[in-house]
């Protein structure tokens, strides 16, 4: 099998509720939808969500990279030899996003071709994610009221709160008051996407102590060295590392040098091969590891749900899997259904991506 071309479809679908958090805001899914043919018509499909303002990738640069630089060197090889396609991919710097959408695709068309669900061909730990919630930036009540509306309507019960406001009160009030209003039995944790210096978010694990938060991540820039090692080294409950970790190379920098103590693997990033490496550090290390999203689609979370639901590590906590609720469409042909609080592993061969095609041809951008 080889792979004949290469498509980069850039599309852009609004948001029905905005995300606000403390590194920018979501009002568009202004993606890349990434299609790896090969010349026995097996088709890999993967989703790829630019975040100008983490990783400086934007829908035009994912587009140009793909199509220009990693296509016209990728094109002619066999999808299966991911290793000979990764060591050409990586020759290029940075564009994680890209190049995991790549990898996504790739595996795709390994469990087209050999009929079995990818999830199974990652790992096969177990058939369902439990999925966690994610609050953006909002008055503490009405954060509450989301909260208690997801927990009723598809039975979730673990959220991240967005923090990383000023002043400190505003998220250590939302706190108090999730932890009030949900009580003892919900999951709750942090994530300041780099909002604060680590003193302030020393300040906030002081006035938020006893409310049994369970991780705390991104809480200042990991570039911060010296006081981020003294947060993680005092904080009672694991500093994640999210946005500072892309790569294998920078998870092992950060928990070496002490920048954090838990990991966020999110496989729109790392595809499914990177993710696998950096899963195995942090159960070689002894280090939690939780199944993050940038923001996806159902498509982006199909992926998640594959990578996740395949070992037993990453599919131990609950997966961030619920922001495609906040879309107003979605190209994905067979929508996801979270119930019971979980969303179940697609039982086909490869990734279980199928596309509507109307719905592309009526969100893409590159025929306008
Ligand atoms: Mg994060």
């Amino acid at each position: 099998m080889k792979i004949e071309r290469i498509e980069a479809i850039p599309y852009s679908i609004p948001y029905a509720k905005p995300l606000k958090f403390a590194s920018g805001q979501v009002t568009e899914a202004d993606h890349v939808l990434i299609r790896v043919h090969t010349d026995e018509g097996i088709v890999g499909t993967a989703d790829t969500p630019p975040r100008p303002y983490t990783y400086g990738e934007t829908q035009d640069s994912i587009v140009s990279v793909v199509t220009k630089i990693f296509a016209p060197a990728v094109v002619g090889l066999d999808p299966m030899d991911r290793q000979k396609i990764h060591a050409i991919l990586s020759r290029t710097i940075h564009n994680q996003t890209a190049k995991g959408g790549l990898d996504i695709a790739l595996w795709d068309i390994i469990g087209q071709a050999a009929n079995a669900p990818v999830s199974s061909l990652l790992g096969g730990y177990t058939d369902a994610m439990d999925v966690s919630h994610m609050l953006g930036f909002q008055p503490a009540q009405k954060l509450l009221d989301e909260a208690l509306r997801f927990r009723s309507d598809y039975g979730i019960n673990t959220f991240k709160l967005k923090v990383g406001r000023r002043p400190l009160a505003l998220d250590i009030e939302a706190c108090h008051v999730l932890r009030e209003g949900l009580g003892q039995d919900t999951e709750l944790y942090l994530d300041a996407n780099r909002g604060w210096t680590a003193n302030e978010a020393m300040e906030v694990l002081r006035q938020t102590d006893g409310l049994g938060l369970s991780l705390l991540e991104e809480p200042c820039d990991a570039k911060e060295a010296m006081s981020r090692r003294r947060l993680v080294d005092k904080s009672p409950i694991p500093v994640v590392g999210d946005e500072s970790v892309p790569t294998a190379g920078d998870v092992s920098r950060e928990l070496l040098s002490g920048g954090c103590n838990a990991i966020s693997i999110k496989t729109a990033r790392s595809g499914f091969t990177e993710a696998q490496q950096i899963l195995g550090l942090c159960t070689g290390l002894g280090v939690d590891v939780v199944m993050g999203n940038q923001i996806d689609t159902q498509i982006g979370t199909v992926a998640t749900v594959t990578f996740g639901a395949a070992h037993e590590a990453t599919s131990r906590r609950a997966g961030e899997l619920s922001n495609f609720l906040d879309m107003s469409d979605d190209l994905l042909a067979e929508p996801l259904v979270i119930k019971d609080g979980k969303i179940s592993v697609r039982q086909v061969p490869g990734v279980g991506a199928a596309i509507d095609e109307a719905k592309l041809a009526q969100y893409r951008q590159d025929n306008k």
